[in-house]
């Protein structure tokens, strides 16, 4: 069986791919960044959800700065970064509903999942992180019926980042 063939969740959360969210520049509508602001310089580990970011695009210059926390998306639109409330870059409306991710990164992890046909589920005494960010996706793209249909839509999601 190749080793591909079967997807163990690593039990992310949606904490894991907040570091860099690609999202659309609300100035030029071109790809921009939200990543942390002020860079505590001591602190060699990842930076705190919670730490203010900085949106980028280095097409038009545009810089800003979040001033709240993380509000995390749960609707079921059009997904936005945590920080600006801005619309991500990765995603894509379907007929089942939008397929979105925060970066490529994340993006591999769904294209992983949906691709497998054998699924493991974080064990069941894994209290700690019951909705990780793959028991989270929608039932739409869990299901084995969808699965060409969301691998096409996940190619066609990293394209649009072909400059
Ligand atoms: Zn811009």
């Amino acid at each position: 069986m190749p080793p591909l063939s079967r997807f163990r969740d690593p039990r992310h959360t949606n904490y894991r791919f907040v570091d860099t969210v690609l999202v659309r520049c609300p100035k030029c509508a071109e790809v921009a960044h939200v990543v942390p602001g002020v860079c505590l310089a001591s602190d060699a580990s990842r930076p705190s959800v919670s730490a203010p970011r900085r949106l980028i695009c280095r097409n038009c210059g545009l810089t800003r700065e979040s001033g709240d926390g993380p509000g995390f998306f749960t609707g079921n639109g059009q997904a936005c970064d945590p920080y600006f409330q801005v619309p991500l870059w990765l995603q894509l409306e379907t007929r089942h509903g939008w397929l979105w991710a925060y970066n490529l990164e994340h993006l591999e992890l769904i294209r992983q999942f949906v691709q497998a046909p054998l699924r493991e589920r974080a064990p069941w005494h894994d209290r700690g992180r019951k909705m990780t960010l793959i028991a989270r996706l929608p039932a739409w793209i869990k299901r084995a019926k969808n699965r060409a249909e969301v691998l096409r839509a996940v190619e066609r999601i990293r394209s649009s980042l072909v400059t």
